[in-house]
This record gives structure tokens, C-alpha cells and sequence, in this order.
């Protein structure tokens, strides 16, 4: 029996400006426990999330942290209600800024990254990453859907479902516990 491939778990929190201005690249990976609203978004993180990061001084002494963060989750399909598995993946390039005066000024290629003191929480980073890449509405491919009749007579529940996919979401969820 093989062993797994040590990796190493990424700190919560950091200090970002430090890291850039010592050109360090960091990779790991991000405890699940640091994630709360992906938890709550999903029916269940099923892959390590996992994080590669490069902290840098780009043009005018800017700080930037240029990075990657990917796992899988299971969502539910919007037709069956059946869980899915969906690959979630990011690359983000971040100017990292005092104030929103300093981000509305950053060049296009950069997105804000508030941090207004030292110390960051990288962990709440990754994660809205994550978050903006959960489709907002999805299905199995037809094949592999258990709700054959939905696609037959061309019915899509996709209207009802996208007024508050969440909610789904959340029945989905607590339906497996004992409450
Ligand atoms: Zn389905």
C-alpha cells in the first residue's frame, strides 16, 4: 500500500506585503475548515483545496499575488436534484491595496485585494475564488441525468430553480441530517 504524497497545509493567515516584497511562492494545501460558506454552498468539498501562490513586486512597486486555487464539489443537478461532481478552478492575479482609492487605481490586469494592515486572511481569498466559479445553475449531461422524462419533453426547471438556487441548496443539505 502506497503512500500518499505528503502536502503541506497553507497558513489562514499571512502577511502579504512582507511575502512580496521576498518574492516568495507558497503552495499547499487550504483546510476545508477555513472554507464555511463553500461548505454551506455545496453539498460537499470531495477533493483537497488546493493552492499555488506567488507573492511579487510588479510595475511601481506594486504588491501582487498571482496564484491558482482548485478542488471538486458535489452540487446538486438542477433537473434530478441528484448530486453532481463539479472540478472548481481559479487563477487570480490580486494588487494588493490599503484602500479603495488605491484599488480604483490599480491597472486592469490587477483585481483588489484590500488589506489594510498587516496580517491577511488568505484562507477568505481563496475561497471567494472558489465561489465565483460555482455555476449558478447545472446539469448532468443528458446521458448520465436521472431525470430522462425532464429532458424528453423538453421541460427546464431552470426558471423555478435560478429564482433561489441556495435554497435548494440548503434542502439538499438538510435533508441528510437528523434534525
Ligand atoms: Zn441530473
Amino acid at each position: 500500500m502506497s503512500m500518499p504524497p505528503m502536502r503541506s497545509f497553507l497558513p489562514r493567515i499571512l502577511e502579504p506585503r512582507r511575502l512580496a516584497h521576498q518574492g516568495v511562492a507558497i503552495s499547499g494545501e487550504l483546510d476545508h475548515a477555513f472554507c464555511d460558506r463553500l461548505t454551506e454552498a455545496v453539498i460537499e468539498i470531495v477533493e483537497p483545496i488546493v493552492a499555488e501562490l506567488r507573492f511579487d513586486t510588479a510595475e511601481q512597486g506594486r504588491r501582487v499575488m498571482t496564484g491558482s486555487v482548485s478542488t471538486s464539489v458535489l452540487i446538486p443537478c438542477q433537473r434530478c436534484l441528484e448530486a453532481m461532481s463539479v472540478a472548481l478552478s481559479a487563477d487570480f492575479r490580486l494588487g494588493i491595496v490599503w484602500s479603495e482609492e488605491e484599488a480604483v487605481s490599480l491597472p486592469k490586469d490587477l483585481d483588489p485585494w484590500l488589506v489594510d494592515s498587516e496580517a491577511a486572511d488568505v484562507a477568505e481569498v481563496l475561497e471567494d475564488e472558489l465561489l465565483l466559479t460555482l455555476p449558478f445553475v447545472s446539469y448532468h449531461p443528458k446521458d448520465q441525468c436521472n431525470d430522462v422524462a425532464g429532458y424528453s419533453t423538453g421541460e427546464h426547471p431552470a426558471e423555478e430553480s435560478a429564482k433561489n438556487p441556495f435554497g435548494i441548496l440548503k434542502q439538499l443539505k438538510n435533508s441528510g441530517s437528523d434534525n
